[in-house]
């Protein structure tokens, strides 16, 4: 962590782009080292932390794709179909008794092993079957309804890279592939406080002038889809001196401190301060809205120096929408570039804009909107404490930096929400 700490973008100059923050953060956040072997039931969301060669072919060996009759391509005469008689029967999870004798065919099920001889397998509503034997029709390409021994995973290939993030479907293929435990690299722990005089914990008395503290519990869920150990710190005090200690003693215990509220210029906002004061300020403001706000710094492991490395905070902003956008753009690539994690970029996708809207240039929007059948309309509020806008919305349209406005009919990308909460 170190690295992040020669970088001082805090003061004066243009605000930071996005761009350049999620750069900074690819170039300059060494993953944590570190591996563990995890039973496969456990794996989901992991990283994989080292390369996975396939210890066999997928599939294992040449094989039905339907329930048929296999048979030799070569026995039928060129163009035409033929009467086979049948020369036996193999279900799934039975090795054929015998190879397949010429001018014959045998019943065939899913999954089950080709007998040595057959190429080409006929479904079997597409043929005629009785005591005579079974009718294939003409037409049927060489090697149809068959499957390979290979054709998914060839023996030895490189069948999941490291760095990859173990979902459903890398599971499977690992299972397939008959590991019973895979090599990850160890969850980030993170920790994750709200701050303000005004918040109370949900499950507690509201008092006068005090609101309920969402950010820390979408945070929370945000990082659950991540390769986090996620400590729910609770509520820093609007206080300088207080909230210096809490991250100065968080950041020993932990990877990544992420902090939501408390990051504008206000008299009450000490999480740049703190950082400042115990550590180092990387880059405070970025050009996003909602989330100009936000401050990265690096706070010292342990004992007041650098000299171990450090732990980088994230002071979001505390406007929930603005927590939600800069979380997206700073603590997820954080968390996987220390997780060792491959990059993965936001999925985008284009649609239609439905709606008309004016923005300044030199920063990024995040409009949210709806999305049905291809177009995109807007929420009807702009507001980033607007709770409602992100479970009524189903994207964020993003405009990029030069953009002026938008008209309806214009391309705009999305970011669906499917594929960030
Ligand atoms: P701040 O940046 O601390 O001035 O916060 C900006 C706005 O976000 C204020 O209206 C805060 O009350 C609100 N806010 C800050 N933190 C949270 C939180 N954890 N949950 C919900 N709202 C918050
Ligand atoms: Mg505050």
């Amino acid at each position: 962590m170190a690295q992040l700490s020669d970088d001082c973008f805090a003061f004066g100059g243009p605000l930071l782009s996005v761009e350049a923050a999620e750069a900074l953060i690819a170039q300059r956040i060494p993953p944590l080292l570190g591996e563990e072997a995890v039973p496969l039931a456990e794996v989901a969301g992991r990283v994989l932390a080292r390369d996975l060669r396939a210890p066999l072919p997928l599939p294992p060996f040449f094989n039905s794709a339907v329930d048929g009759y296999a048979f030799r391509q070569a026995d039928l005469p060129p163009g035409e179909g033929a009467l086979l008689p049948l020369a036996g029967r193999i279900a799934a999870g039975h090795a054929p008794a015998a190879a397949l004798p010429p001018g014959h065919a045998v019943r065939i099920f899913t999954g089950a092993p080709m007998p040595p001889g057959a190429d080409t397998v006929v479904m079997q509503e597409d043929a005629e079957a009785d005591a005579a034997g079974v009718r294939v029709p003409p037409g049927l390409r060489p090697g149809a309804n068959a499957r390979p021994a290979g054709e998914d995973v060839a023996e030895g290939a490189l069948a999941l890279p490291a760095g990859r993030r173990l979902r459903a479907p890398e599971i499977g293929l690992a299972a397939a592939l008959g590991l019973a435990r895979l090599p990850v690299r160890p969850r980030i722990r993170v920790g994750v406080f709200s701050t303000g005089d005004e918040l109370a914990s949900p499950g507690t008395a509201l008092g006068p002038a005090k609101a309920f503290d969402s950010n820390r519990f979408t945070l929370l869920a945000l990082l659950s889809r991540l390769p986090v150990a996620a400590s729910d710190l609770g509520i820093l005090p609007d206080d300088p001196a207080a909230t210096a200690a809490a991250l100065r003693a968080a950041a020993g215990t932990h990877d990544l401190l992420l902090t939501s509220g408390g990051v504008s210029t206000g008299e009450e906002d000490h999480v740049r301060t703190a950082i400042e004061a115990g550590g180092r300020l990387v880059f405070w403001r970025l050009a996003v809205k909602p989330g100009r706000p936000v401050a990265m710094g690096v706070l010292p492991k342990a004992g007041g120096a650098f000299a171990s490395g450090g732990t980088p905070v994230v002071g979001l902003p505390g406007n929930p929408v603005a927590a939600v956008v800069t979380f997206l753009h700073l603590a997820r690539p954080l968390v996987l570039r220390l997780a060792g994690a491959a990059p993965e970029p936001l999925l985008r996708i284009r649609a239609e804009a439905g709606f008309a809207y004016r923005k300044k240039a030199g920063r990024r929007e995040y409009v949210r909107v709806r999305l049905r059948d291809g177009i995109a309309t807007k929420f009807e509020r702009e507001g980033a404490g607007l709770l409602t806008s992100l479970t009524e919305s189903d994207a964020f349209a993003e405009l990029p930096e030069p953009v002026l406005a938008v008209a309806p009919g214009d391309a705009v990308t999305l970011l669906p929400f499917a594929a960030l909460f």
